[in-house]
C-alpha cells in the first residue's frame, strides 16, 4: 500500500470526535517533502493529511463506536525508520495514539410507510437485501491511495434538508437501524452532482438504497448516492466536482424524491455536514 502526502493546503472536517463524527488526531510534524506516518483503526487503514506543518490522522468513527478510549496505530514512513539511529525495522517502530470518543445521543425520526413490504421484509426480499448489504459494507471499505484528496465538499443537491445524520429511526413504530446520511428533499429529475472530485467507484440498484453511485475520493473517503431516478456515470468514471452523476428520485425504500447522501471515511459512515465548509472551518 502506497501513501502519498496530500497538498499542504488540505482543509479538514470539523473534529467531533464522537460516534458518527471525525477525530482529528496530531502525528507530528510534518517536514520538506517527507512522506507521512501511516496509521491504522482496528484493520482499516486511515487518511493522513498535513496541516500546518503537521501531520493529521482523520479518522471516521461509527456510529456503533463505544464511547470511551480507543487507539490508532501509527507506523512512521520508511525514511524516518532508516534514519533512526537504533536501525530498527518498520515493525518494530510502530506506536498507539490513543484518543477518547465521547456520548452523543442523537434525536429520533418516525417515519410512516405505506408499503409495509419495504419494513416487513419477505424472506426472499431479506435474502437480497442481506446480500447487497454484504456487497455495499465491501465496497465501503476500499482503499485507494491519492495524493488529492478534497476533503471540503459542496451540498451534492440543491433542495431541503429533510434528514440529519444519526437519527435514531422507527419505521411504522418499529426501531430500525439509524439513519447514517444526509437527507435532501428535491424534486424528482433534478442534478445530483458530485460534493468532491474522484473515481466512480460502482453503482447498483439495490433493495433499500435503489439506484445507487459510489464515488471514491482516495483515502478511504468515499460518497454514495442513494435513490436515484438516473444513473449517468459508470464504474471507473473520473469526475469533477460539481459534476452531474444523475438526477433525484425515489428509488428504493423511499418516502418521496430525495438525496440520501452518504459519507464513508476509513470504512465507517460519518456525518457528511462536518466535510461542507463553514465559518470557522477554513486553515
Ligand atoms: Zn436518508
Amino acid at each position: 500500500m502506497l501513501l502519498l502526502p496530500l497538498p499542504a493546503g488540505a482543509t479538514l472536517p470539523r473534529a467531533a470526535s464522537v460516534p458518527g463524527g471525525v477525530a482529528l488526531l496530531p502525528l507530528g510534524p510534518a517536514t520538506g517533502t517527507a512522506a507521512p506516518p501511516r496509521a491504522w483503526f482496528g484493520e482499516q487503514p486511515v487518511l493522513v493529511a498535513r496541516r500546518d506543518g503537521e501531520w493529521v490522522a482523520v479518522v471516521g468513527l461509527a456510529l456503533d463506536t463505544p464511547p470511551g478510549r480507543h487507539e490508532l496505530l501509527v507506523q512512521p514512513p520508511p525514511a524516518v525508520v532508516a534514519a533512526s539511529p537504533a536501525g530498527e525495522g518498520a515493525a518494530a517502530a510502530s506506536t498507539r495514539v490513543a484518543f477518547n470518543v465521547g456520548a452523543k445521543e442523537y434525536p429520533a425520526q418516525r417515519i410512516t410507510l405505506k408499503d409495509s413490504s419495504k419494513v416487513d421484509l419477505s424472506a426472499a426480499d431479506l435474502a437480497r437485501a442481506e446480500t447487497e448489504i454484504a456487497e455495499i459494507r465491501r465496497l465501503q471499505r476500499h482503499w485507494r491511495a491519492a495524493d488529492d484528496t478534497d476533503l471540503e465538499f459542496i451540498v451534492p443537491a440543491e433542495g431541503r434538508m429533510t434528514g440529519r445524520f444519526g437519527l435514531r429511526r422507527y419505521f411504522n413504530g418499529a426501531a430500525r437501524s439509524p439513519h447514517a446520511g444526509f437527507d435532501i428533499a428535491a424534486a424528482r429529475g433534478s442534478p445530483v452532482r458530485a460534493n468532491a472530485h474522484g473515481i466512480v467507484l460502482a453503482s447498483g440498484d439495490y433493495f433499500f438504497n435503489g439506484r445507487t453511485v459510489f464515488v471514491d475520493h482516495g483515502n478511504g473517503l468515499l460518497s454514495v448516492y442513494c435513490h436515484l431516478d438516473r444513473v449517468d456515470v459508470q464504474a471507473g468514471d473520473a469526475v469533477v466536482k460539481g459534476q452531474r452523476l444523475g438526477l433525484v428520485g425515489m428509488s428504493g425504500r423511499a418516502t418521496g424524491p430525495h438525496l440520501h447522501w452518504g459519507v464513508v471515511l476509513n470504512g465507517a459512515l460519518v456525518d457528511p455536514q462536518l466535510f461542507l465548509a463553514a465559518r470557522g472551518n477554513r486553515r
